[in-house]
């Protein structure tokens, strides 16, 4: 052990952390893969962890298809909602506590305004997709008779981070999205918060998802070095796109790999498809471990158009 290295083994640490909210479609199953090669390149583990505190989303019967799905790919993983392991439970519903606490240190206040008029504030300044809260209930002036949500106190700092395929990002928070709501007001903890408080605590070194996500990255960076934590190393990886090249989507028609299944696919073909579709030189059917190896490859390919 040296001061620079205080580890002596470094085990890498990925997950995959699907929102039970459907039947997986091609696009999130090559996300899943693509996160199962980054850490089992680095002889990592491989978390599963269920984002499933959205209630009003949540399908019944989905979170055990996501794992009958991801078996029948041929990607296993170490912990997960359906194995106990030392950084559970892995169902965000049955971590709130854990939220809780976190929230308990982090410097907050009760925000009753509603999104209209959040939207309708003069002060609010609005940026392509989000708006800036202006601030209106951090002073302690609230309408008491409303449900209040619970706002954090974004700190005036530049957030920046290399992405493995993105390049460097840098946000200020506080000056695009003002402070944040941590909890809702129906009581529902925000997926930024719970996202980076499992994330510190499941210590995941590595996080790689849809690049739908980049923009949630410097809040949730922000938020685990609030709680005292490192960051990961992110990777936000391209979406699926169909032949018009629009992004696959429950909503869009996109084959469930369920349907698949059921229509007798062969499991090795979508992911040696899956991995076509990433522009790999794989010709013959797959399993997911057949590819392991290639992943460090494309990542440097993607690293190399960053200039
Ligand atoms: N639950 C999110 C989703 O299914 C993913 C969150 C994440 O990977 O950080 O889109």
């Amino acid at each position: 052990m040296n001061e620079l290295n205080p580890s002596p083994k470094f085990i890498a640490r990925g997950r995959f952390a699907p929102s039970p909210t459907g039947e997986m479609h091609l696009g999130n199953a090559r996300t899943a893969l693509l996160a199962w090669l980054q850490i089992r390149e680095l002889g990592g583990q491989f978390v599963l962890r269920l984002e499933d505190l959205d209630f009003g989303r949540v399908r019944p019967g989905s979170a055990d298809l996501i794992l009958q799905d991801l078996a029948w790919l041929g990607l296993d993983w170490d912990e997960g909602w359906d194995i106990a392991g030392k950084f559970g439970p892995y169902r965000q519903t049955e971590r709130l506590a854990h939220y809780k606490a976190a929230a308990a240190k982090l410097e907050t206040y009760p925000c009753t305004c509603t999104r209209t008029e959040v939207l309708l504030s003069a002060s609010a300044r609005h940026t392509e997709h989000e708006v800036r809260y202006p601030g209106t209930c951090s002073s302690g002036v609230t309408h008491p008779e409303r449900p209040s949500a619970l706002r954090l106190r974004v700190p005036d700092k530049t957030i920046t981070f290399w992405d493995l395929v993105k390049g460097k990002v840098s946000q200020n928070v506080h000056d695009s999205l003002g402070d944040l709501v941590i909890q809702r007001n129906d009581g529902v903890w925000a997926y930024q918060l719970v996202c980076a408080v499992d994330d510190l605590e499941m210590q995941i070194s590595h996080v790689l998802r849809g690049d739908d996500l980049l923009s949630s990255t410097a809040r949730q960076i922000l938020l685990i070095d609030l709680l005292g934590g490192i960051a990961p190393i992110y990777a936000h990886v391209p979406l699926m796109t169909d032949y018009r090249g629009e992004r696959l989507a429950k909503r869009g028609g996109a084959p469930s790999i369920k349907a698949l299944r059921d229509g007798g696919a062969n499991p090795n073909e979508i992911v040696r498809d899956l991995a076509l579709s990433l522009g790999w030189n794989v010709t013959q059917s797959s399993q997911p471990k057949d590819l392991i190896g290639l992943f460090s490859r494309w990542l440097e390919g993607q690293q190399n158009h960053l200039g």
